[in-house]
């Protein structure tokens, strides 16, 4: 019988959201949502000394402004509770001792000592030492003697002692260990406490998780996992690792070496629709080259057969450009809204109209913290050289511009109505006046008004933005300059 798709998200508090992390949420939140399933929020906070204040709140912080809404998780409880790590630490010696009882699993009561020495005496060095077994030879009345003692022990994994391990990947296909490679490694330390490795193991079991998706780094202690499940004679879940998400070809994103946080791109003024969008791409693709998603078309279109196993690259070129595909197709009101306080801060102390500007960069802003580099010209005009009045598209050099603004000062000096209409009628009409072409004319005079190579609009919709004082107050500081 098919069981209903679980996948969670299991994320250690660390106080940042990883780029790498948010797509490992993203996938598993597709992977259940796009066939019905459930996703799950589960915290492993049970190492304690990476714990850090107000962590878990930037997970759910994160996973509401994204939209990955869980079904079940500490928050909002659930049928499977306790779905915080630290809460559940009561529950795993019995598995573990469940595990002895099996036979596939052993006390342990090798001092420190011993197992330094082990290292010691390994040939390959420090580095790794499989632990020598030497408590499997115990006897059930030696082990119960030393228990009775009070001796500190901990239970390890028997790992089977010959022949092999395969499990299947749905990325990586199938993969197949030698079990001779592989150490008795520890489930319940001599504090009582399970390891990681265990208490995942355990965790995804009773929470009845279907699909088990993490990142490629776990890869390497799956085999160890299936060999739980086959102990326990579990079930065991559909195995979904992914690739690293690259800096570059070499380097894997990192925090610590200052990529980007989920956190950091939002400040930096991404939105967080592109963000979602974005990552959902760095390792999957659909079947056609559709790049824009939302979240609920990601959810319809989302196939687990488009994952890929090379790892991708984090570009942050590409999620600009989208970004800003997502700010051209925004409900202007939306924008005007969201614009608007970045507008106010940026052009503090003016009275020009904000929803004129917001109209004019919806069709070229990228990302909201350019704003105040593209609109502080309508504060204050910035110093420029008379070299911007050269433009070879436009046609224009130094005496063009020179003709061009004295030609039209009094043209629009004599305007009695200041609007885009009156505006564009007079300056057209002047250029045909002038026998010059359009650009001649409106090149000069919005450069004139902005002093930047580039601006938010043109001459007409600059002229109309700053008024009619302004305007001209400008256009006779480049006729100034031009005359050297
Ligand atoms: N807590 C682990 C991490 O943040 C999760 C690993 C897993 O998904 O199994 O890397």
């Amino acid at each position: 019988m098919d069981r209903c798709i679980r996948t969670r998200f299991a994320p250690s508090p660390t106080g940042y959201m990883h780029i790498g992390n948010l797509r490992t949420a993203l996938y598993e939140y597709l992977i259940a949502k796009s066939q019905g399933g459930k996703f799950i929020l589960r915290i492993e906070d049970t190492d304690q000394g990476r714990l850090v204040e107000g962590a878990t709140d930037v997970i759910y912080k994160t996973l509401e402004m994204t939209g990955l809404k869980h079904d079940e998780g500490p928050d909002i409880g659930g049928e499977y509770g306790p779905y915080v790590q630290s809460e559940r630490m009561g529950m795993y010696m019995d598995y573990a001792k469940q595990l002895v009882e099996k036979g596939e699993a052993y006390y342990c009561f090798c001092t420190k000592e011993r197992l330094e020495s082990l290292k010691e005496s390994n040939a390959e060095g420090a580095a790794f030492a499989k632990y020598d077994r030497h408590c499997l030879g115990l006897s059930a009345e030696e082990v119960q003697a030393k228990l009775d003692a009070g001796e500190p022990f901990v239970i390890r994994q028997k790992m089977p002692d010959s022949g092999t391990t395969a499990f299947h990947d749905v990325v990586y296909g199938d993969i197949t260990v030698e079990n001779a490679e592989l150490d008795d490694q520890i489930l319940m330390k001599a504090d009582g406490f399970p390891t990681y490795n265990f208490a995942n193991v355990v965790d995804d079991h009773l929470m009845n998780i279907t699909h088990v998706v993490r990142g490629s780094e776990y890869l390497s202690s799956t085999p160890k996992y299936n060999l739980l499940y086959q102990a326990f004679g579990w079930e065991a879940p559909v195995y979904v690792h992914l690739p690293a998400v690259m800096r570059d070809a070499h380097h894997k994103l990192s925090k610590r070496h200052g990529d980007k946080s989920f956190e950091d791109l939002v400040n930096e003024g991404y939105l967080v629709e592109a963000i979602v969008n974005y990552i959902a791409l760095l390792g999957w693709s659909p079947a056609d080259n559709t790049e824009i998603f939302s979240l609920k078309e990601l959810e319809e279109t989302f196939d687990i057969a488009g994952l890929s196993k090379s790892p991708s690259i984090f570009d942050i070129k590409k999620l600009t450009w989208m970004n800003g595909e997502y700010m051209k197709a925004m409900d202007f009101e939306k924008f005007f809204t969201l614009a608007e306080p970045k507008l106010a801060a940026a052009l503090e102390g003016t009275d020009v109209d904000l929803r004129k500007i917001a109209a004019l960069l919806q069709k070229r802003l990228e990302t909201w913290n350019d704003i105040p580099a593209m609109v502080g010209f309508f504060k204050e005009l910035p110093e420029y050289g008379t070299e911007l009045y050269t433009h070879k598209k436009m046609k224009t050099n130094d005496e063009i511009a020179l003709a061009s603004l004295e030609a039209a000062v009094p043209v629009l000096e004599g305007l009695a109505d200041w609007n885009e209409t009156a505006i564009h009628d007079a300056l057209i009409a002047l250029a045909g006046k002038m026998e010059i072409k359009n650009g001649q004319l409106l090149w000069p005079v919005r450069t004139a008004l902005s002093g930047e190579p580039t601006s938010p609009g043109g001459a007409i919709e600059l002229a109309d933005i700053l008024g009619k004082e302004e305007t001209l107050r400008r256009m006779q500081k480049g006729i100034a300059m031009l005359k050297g």
